[in-house]
């Protein structure tokens, strides 16, 4: 049984489902102004290897990512590009999805963007308000956190010392700082819809709690994002669901931030590095790599030294499936094996445990030729959604079979016909490496 850290509990514990065999997963997505950066990619693929875990262990799993299509942010990047809004949305999410592709992080079953939900939105929006647990002002229409019971709890402070460490804000209409909007009234030229309050837009709060309850029905399995989500973005989530008497999510899954050499991804920093420009220059595999190689709780470093010392793991890995992609195929993996990798992943999904026990899998084949090992290897890399490349890629079948024969050749120290194999590569045009995988090749 998967046992995953509950933010809103504060403990480790295991994952009960709504529905026995189904697992129901909202993650909150983009907001669609820029390219991803490198956290966005940390993020989506920490819940990637959850999905693909959940449905190798034999869930039924539903994955829910949202867009965010219409924020503040959008429509001053579509003012400075002086461009319709809806372009740069458009835009933007196209280079949203072309990143994690690259990365090779599925699609959402669903990626219901806010734009399509703005009347249900309006519709909770309507039924707070009837109740009198939000309120309108000038600007805009707020929840009145004060009468949400057990607000704070994702925060894990009580409601009286988030009110008192909370910013004192220009908007004097709210009755407290805490209180966050649902309703952004227009100001002239922006985007709107009309409400009964004015036209205007709805909050980024309000969007997800609409879309999650919309697709995975109250009460379902996992809501998540980064940690930075935590407060108040899924707080306000939760206050609403709350506020509405709904069950919203069981458990709360928030994994942690991502450093670039050293300092914490922040934009005041500078140091946002793109995506896209990432997964140009590496192995997108290389980044999936260090991030299993972190916990998904964990800050997480990235420096170009670790992307090279990752690369060169995945091509160790290319090297172990060209040599046992097509034997290994024929046995069945080794139970104890698996059932490691099971252990692992179920205490929280150690990721760290998983990468450790793969690499010992393919040292122990390489070695003994362990086709058992070499069969759970292959099978728990790709479970972890590391996809490697057996047919080598650019490296022709005649340049595999002599590398292939190379490595046979040095396993019995027979070394002349080694390098009587080496110089035929070469001749072909590859570099020839000997690492303790194998022949690595490369076009020379
Ligand atoms: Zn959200």
């Amino acid at each position: 049984m998967l046992h995953l850290f509950d933010t809103a509990r504060g403990v480790v514990r295991p994952l009960e489902p709504r529905d026995p065999g189904k697992v129901s997963i909202y993650a909150c997505g983009p907001t669609v102004y820029g390219p991803p950066h490198l956290g966005h990619g940390r993020n989506t693929l920490a819940y990637d290897i959850l999905r693909r875990y959940l449905e190798w262990a034999g869930f039924e799993v539903t994955f829910v990512s949202n867009i965010t299509d219409i924020d503040d942010n959008i429509i001053k990047r579509a003012a400075t590009e002086d461009r319709p809004w809806t372009e740069v949305a458009e835009r933007c999410e196209v280079q949203w999805y072309r990143a994690m592709a690259a990365l090779g992080i599925r699609r959402p079953d669903h990626d219901p963007h806010a734009t399509g939900y703005v009347d249900g939105m309006v519709a909770l929006i309507g039924r707070l308000v009837e109740r009198g647990l939000a309120y309108e002002t000038g600007d805009g229409v707020y929840l009145d956190v004060g009468q949400v019971d057990g607000y704070g709890l994702l925060a894990g402070q009580p409601l009286e010392s988030l009110r008192s460490g909370a910013r004192i804000e220009a908007n004097e209409d709210k009755r407290s700082p805490l209180d966050f909007v649902l309703w952004k009234l227009a100001k002239p030229g922006e985007p709107s819809w009309p409400a009964p309050w004015g036209d205007g837009r709805p909050g980024w709060h309000t969007e997800c709690v609409v879309m999650a309850l919309d697709l995975l029905g109250d009460g379902f399995d996992i809501h998540g994002g980064g940690l930075d989500l935590r407060f108040p973005h899924h707080e306000n989530e939760r206050a609403q669901a709350v506020a509405e008497g709904r069950e919203f999510a069981r458990l709360w899954f928030h994994n942690g931030m991502l450093e670039i050499d050293g300092e914490k991804m922040s934009k005041s920093l500078g140091n946002v590095r793109n995506l896209l420009d990432l997964v140009d220059e590496y192995d997108p595999r290389a980044f999936r790599l260090l991030v299993l190689q972190a916990h998904y709780r964990s800050p997480m470093e990235v420096s170009d030294a670790v992307l090279q010392a990752a690369t060169t793991s995945v091509q160790r890995l290319d090297s172990f499936a060209r040599r046992f992609a097509t034997s290994a195929a024929q046995v069945d993996a080794d139970p104890a094996a698996l059932e490691r990798f099971r252990a692992a992943m179920d205490d929280d999904l150690s990721t760290p445990a998983a990468v450790g026990l793969l690499f010992e899998l393919v040292r122990t084949a390489n070695a003994d030729g362990d086709e058992a090992a070499a069969a759970a290897a292959l099978e728990i890399a790709g479970a972890l959604g590391l996809e490697l490349r057996a047919d080598g890629g650019d490296i022709g079948d005649d340049a595999m079979e002599l590398a292939r024969r190379r490595d046979d050749a040095r396993a019995a120290k027979d070394f002349v016909a080694a390098d009587a194999l080496r110089d035929e590569l070469v001749a072909l045009g590859y570099e020839v490496a000997d690492t303790p995988a194998g022949t690595e090749l490369r076009r020379a």
